[in-house]
């Protein structure tokens, strides 16, 4: 197994606390000010301070400034009632008397500067000299906050245009997420986990009541409240605290409620982050993500980091450099690994994280102090969708007729969010026809419609598709059920499960070997779904396709690894070189296997058939309480055939101890579209 690898985006965390997320925040905010400053400067002083452009300035007394104009120097004066200063613009040819230097060193626009007594005075003396013809321009006044003014039309472009660009980086830095966010382009490293918190705006009021159903999912996360409230039980015998636990299943059956419920039921923080959040068009962004989000759950702890539809970056990293795997996602991954590793068992940091492909995660994700535990969270059965529609009708003026039971029966392959969906159309639909309550029409209306929208995209099935799955599933079971060797069943269901459409339950035997029989006997069972169908639906469908897999490749090792036929006995073909094409025996012989297979197959279909007839009564019993209620346990099979006469070995050790071994499921997986 490959070692897990240095993070390449690695470092301390703890050296990267302040430096990455604010640094080149504050240098960039210096940067707008001092351009502000400087186009400020340009246009509050005007052109007329600037050297080249302007020209040379010199500031005189009232006295000299009278002298000059009296001279007929003045081209133009200027007047700031404000200041009480006034401008003297000098005459080309006048520079020279002036400044001392001609027209090309002092520039055009050369004036002189002088504080006058009072305006009236400067009236005064400038119309007389007007009169004397020694002044031929007009005496004009500016105002300070009219240059303001000016300023500010002057800068009003430039002002759109940074606002414009400042608004589009943000939009860039938030992923579309628009304004709110204290996102923007110089925050893309910063974490946008959605915090809930006690006391906090959203804060969370989901408790474990909120989630119905789930029995099993509800127990497991119940101990992570227990270690959340109260670690030290726990770490005082020595245990350690599990860091993350990972919730496998389809989406909308409660996986983030769950988690939520955990954060409300313990009372802690709890910190929401789509897998996808973290993935961004820069590089390094995501990396520096995750950085953050850990940073900011350690300040909290103890809280809960929940991370949905974690396969966005959990994927199995590429083993192949050459294919040229996703780096950045890739850098965020390796991030996560070590943010998971570094800090200690006790800091109170607990990871959530959910998807409904725990195959395709990369295997380090799951190994033991990171996710270590898996919780299914499955689609809910018959009771459960009950269950699920009693919450969510609690809200909703009901008719008093409307039958729960009835409603849970309507929408089989229902998630949890179909359902909350089913109650909320229901509520829209008997308001749009002015109804004083929601009436058990509006709900079939409202299945009806979102069914037609959802077909395609989950599994939710048709009356006759459940009962033909029914009759297949019950196939499995009558057969095992009646063959001495096969598994002992403990439940089967025909509520689809992962890809699978239905699923028959077995507690495997514990044996080091199997004997013929026992593998004859359990080909049978898995056969026994097709031979159903076959027989009493009168066409074959593609639902048993994974079990004709199975079956196949059991046949082939038995007989060409095995040396369990009487045409090739006692050989093995077992080929352990790496060199997979070169057969270790001649054409000839691979007839005879594919021959074996074939016929070894076909006797033990023909045996499922036989004895499917033989138990068709129960056998249509069996599938007829499928229908019903979608989940069957051994007791209820029992009470259809009978008890079985052969006791195994592990159902004489399970008479002592309940069963820890997790059982078996034969799935049946809908062929690959
Ligand atoms: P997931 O995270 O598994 O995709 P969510 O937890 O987001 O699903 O579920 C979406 C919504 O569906 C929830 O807000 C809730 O209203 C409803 N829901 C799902 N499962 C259940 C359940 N077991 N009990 C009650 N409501 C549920
Ligand atoms: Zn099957």
């Amino acid at each position: 197994m490959a070692e897990q690898k240095k993070p390449r985006t690695g470092g301390n965390p703890n050296n990267q606390k302040n430096g990455n997320n604010k640094k080149p925040r504050m240098s960039f905010m210096w940067v707008y000010v001092v351009i502000a400053m400087a186009l400020g400067y340009l246009f509050f002083v005007g052109d007329d301070a600037l050297p080249g452009s302007a020209g040379a300035s010199k500031n005189v007394t009232y006295t000299v400034f009278k002298s000059y104009v009296e001279n007929g120097y003045a081209n133009k004066i200027v007047a700031n009632k404000d200041e009480g200063t006034v401008k003297m613009y000098v005459k080309p040819e006048h520079y020279r008397d002036v400044f001392k230097q001609g027209v090309k060193d002092a520039g055009k626009q050369s004036f002189v500067q002088a504080e006058f007594p009072s305006a009236d005075k400067l009236d005064e003396f400038v119309t007389a000299q007007q009169e004397l013809g020694n002044f031929k321009g007009e005496l004009s006044y500016k105002r300070s906050d009219n240059t303001f003014m000016q300023v500010f039309w002057n800068l009003f472009p430039l002002l759109l245009i940074i606002f414009v660009w400042m608004f589009i980086m943000r939009r860039m830095g938030s992923g579309g997420g628009g304004f709110g966010g204290m996102g923007g382009i110089f925050n893309v490293g910063r974490s946008r986990a959605q915090l809930v918190e006690k006391g906090g705006e959203n804060e969370s009021k989901v408790t474990f009541k909120d989630v119905a159903g789930q029995a099993s999912a509800k127990q497991e996360v119940q101990e992570i409240v227990e270690f959340l409230k109260n670690p030290k039980k726990f770490t005082d015998l020595g245990g350690k605290i599990p860091k993350g636990a990972l919730l496998v299943g389809p989406p909308g059956t409660g996986k983030t409620l769950l988690a939520k419920a955990v954060a409300g039921e313990a009372g802690v923080p709890f910190f929401s982050m789509s897998g996808s959040d973290f993935v961004e068009m820069f590089v390094g962004v995501g990396a520096s993500r995750v950085r953050d989000l850990f940073r900011q759950a350690k300040e909290k702890a103890p809280c809960i980091i929940f991370i949905d539809e974690i396969d966005a970056v959990g994927r199995a990293r590429a083993n192949n450099a050459m294919m040229g795997g996703n780096d950045e996602r890739e850098s965020t991954l390796n991030q996560l690994l070590t943010e998971m590793d570094g800090f200690g068992t006790n800091s109170g940091v607990i990871i959530l994280a959910a998807t409904n492909r725990a195959d395709i995660l990369d295997k380090a994700l799951l190994r033991a102090g990171r996710f270590d535990r898996q919780i299914h969270v499955d689609l809910p059965d018959l009771n459960e969708r009950k269950a699920v529609f009693k919450v969510h009708l609690k809200p909703i003026k009901v008719d008093k007729s409307l039958d729960i039971d009835l409603l849970a029966r309507q929408t089989p392959g229902f998630s949890g969010a179909d359902i909350a969906n089913v109650c909320n159309e229901a509520a829209l639909i008997a308001a749009r026809h002015g109804k004083q309550s929601v009436t058990k029409e509006d709900f079939i209306a409202a299945v009806d419609r979102i069914v037609g929208g959802l077909e395609k995209k989950t599994k939710v099935m048709t009356e006759e598709e459940k009962r033909t799955i029914a009759l297949h599933e019950a196939g499995h079971a009558t057969i095992s059920w009646n063959l001495q060797y096969a598994n002992p069943l403990i439940k089967v269901t025909i509520v689809p499960r992962g890809r699978a459409l239905g699923a028959a339950w077995y507690l495997p035997e514990e044996r080091q070997i199997t004997t013929k029989e026992q593998m004859l006997d359990e080909m049978c069972a898995t056969l026994g779904g097709r031979a159903a169908e076959e027989l009493f639906t009168g066409h074959i469908s593609s639902g048993a396709m994974n079990d004709l897999e199975r079956v196949t490749k059991q046949a082939y090792g038995m007989i060409a690894y095995m040396g369990m036929s009487d045409a090739l006995p006692n050989l093995c073909y077992y080929n352990q070189s790496e060199y997979q094409w070169q057969r270790p025996y001649s054409e000839a012989t691979a007839q005879k296997i594919d021959d074996e297979v074939k016929k070894m197959i076909a006797e033990q279909y023909e045996r499922a058939k036989a004895l499917l007839l033989e138990k068709r009564e129960g056998h249509a019993a069996l599938a007829d309480l499928l229908v019903e209620r979608e989940v069957v346990y051994a007791e209820d099979v029992e009470k259809i055939f009978g008890k079985r006469p052969w006791v195994s070995r592990t159902e004489e050790l399970l008479e002592t101890d309940p069963p820890q071994t997790p059982p078996v499921e034969g799935g049946d997986e809908p062929p690959v579209e």
